[in-house]
């Protein structure tokens, strides 16, 4: 299907804010003009919500997540930023394996099985984008993934 996707992600924050725990505030930074992607939104929305309700999850004092998107080239780029308990940087790559978790002792108490990246990666993939994490320990952490933007009307493969 073909989405707008800044609306879309609005919708997707609405319904997140109105599930709104504690002093967590989600912020957006979102292009006023439609963009149009081709995309399942099921299974776009299991991506989105796993990546924001990790950054939720691992921001345990609160502060700000941001949401933003973008055109870049011939992609759209989306990127979650939170001011969380951020990841070691030799474990930032790992995120994306199946049943990785930091630090298995703290999250065993947070919750999860360490598939929620797994399938997000899959899912990015099989929309033709990529996904990947920037991560600075006890900083936060910004989880980046672009799709492909929609081909204009009636131009050749
Ligand atoms: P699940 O999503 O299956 O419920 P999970 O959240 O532990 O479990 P993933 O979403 O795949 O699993 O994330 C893998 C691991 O990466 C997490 O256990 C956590 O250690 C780390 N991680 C993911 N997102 C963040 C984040 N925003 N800040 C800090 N650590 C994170
Ligand atoms: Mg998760």
């Amino acid at each position: 299907r073909e989405i707008n996707l800044p609306q879309y992600l609005n919708d997707i924050i609405d319904r997140h804010e109105m599930l709104e725990k504690e002093n967590i505030v989600l912020k957006r930074v979102l292009p006023e003009t439609p963009i149009l992607v081709q995309m399942d939104t099921d299974k776009m929305t299991q991506v989105l919500d796993n990546i924001i309700s990790n950054a939720m999850k691992y921001s345990p004092e609160g502060g700000n997540i941001t949401l933003s998107a973008g055109k870049v080239g011939r992609k759209v780029k989306v990127s979650i930023q939170d001011e969380g308990v951020g990841i070691p940087k030799n474990n930032v790559s790992k995120i994306f394996d199946r049943f990785f978790r930091v630090d298995k002792a703290r999250s065993r108490d947070i919750g999860g099985t360490g598939l929620g990246l797994a399938i997000a990666k899959e899912i990015v993939l099989a929309h033709g984008g990529e996904i990947w994490a920037e991560s600075e320990w006890g900083e936060g952490t910004t989880i980046h993934f672009t799709l492909p933007l929609q081909k204009a009307r009636g131009a050749s493969v």
